[in-house]
């Protein structure tokens, strides 16, 4: 009996006529098509993109080489390399993040004691060359110093919720 029906509905072409039932309907709806670049979809305050490592305002690196982003790293992006000075300070003598290892968990973000490392909201980058996908300590203070202003108000709005 399924076979019979099923013939009978294959010679009325009732799925095709559905399928066209459907386009015709989206036809005339407002289309959802966004033309990037000139056009963006709005983008949460909490979106985490390209990261970056923060000074205080008086230059000094905030990073204390205490390697806990790198512990908690669950894809092991994170290389940290430090030394001590000789006021018994620890700084990084090395800070590398691999963007093809990174998951963008935010985990690196969260366990810093002092909001060092961030993820700001770039999500527009790219790679031209063989191990470009390697952000050193160098670019990504350079980022930080960059986007200071807007990761320091997302950080105060995020301490604000909670
Ligand atoms: S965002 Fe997650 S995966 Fe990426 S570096 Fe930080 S802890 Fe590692
Ligand atoms: S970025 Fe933060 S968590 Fe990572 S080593 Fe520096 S101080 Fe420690």
């Amino acid at each position: 009996m399924n076979t019979i029906t099923r013939y009978l509905k294959s010679l009325m072409l009732l799925e095709l006529g559905k399928g066209a039932a459907v386009t015709l309907r989206y036809f005339f709806e407002p289309k959802f098509t966004i033309h990037y670049p000139e056009e963006k979809t709005p983008k949460s305050n909490r979106f985490r993109g390209l990261h970056a490592l923060r000074r205080y305002p008086n230059g000094e690196e905030r990073c204390i080489a205490c390697k806990l982003c790198e512990a908690v790293c669950p894809a092991l992006a994170i290389t940290i390399d430090s030394t001590q000075h000789e006021d018994g300070t620890r700084r990084t003598t090395r800070y590398e993040i691999d963007l093809f290892k990174c998951v963008f968990c935010g985990l690196c973000e969260e366990s810093c004691p002092v909001d060092a490392i961030v993820e700001t909201g770039i999500l527009e980058y790219h790679f031209e060359n063989r191990g470009e996908n390697i952000l050193t300590k160098e670019q990504l203070l350079a980022i930080g110093d960059r986007y200071e202003e807007t990761i320091a108000a997302n950080l105060r709005q995020d301490a604000a919720y909670r």
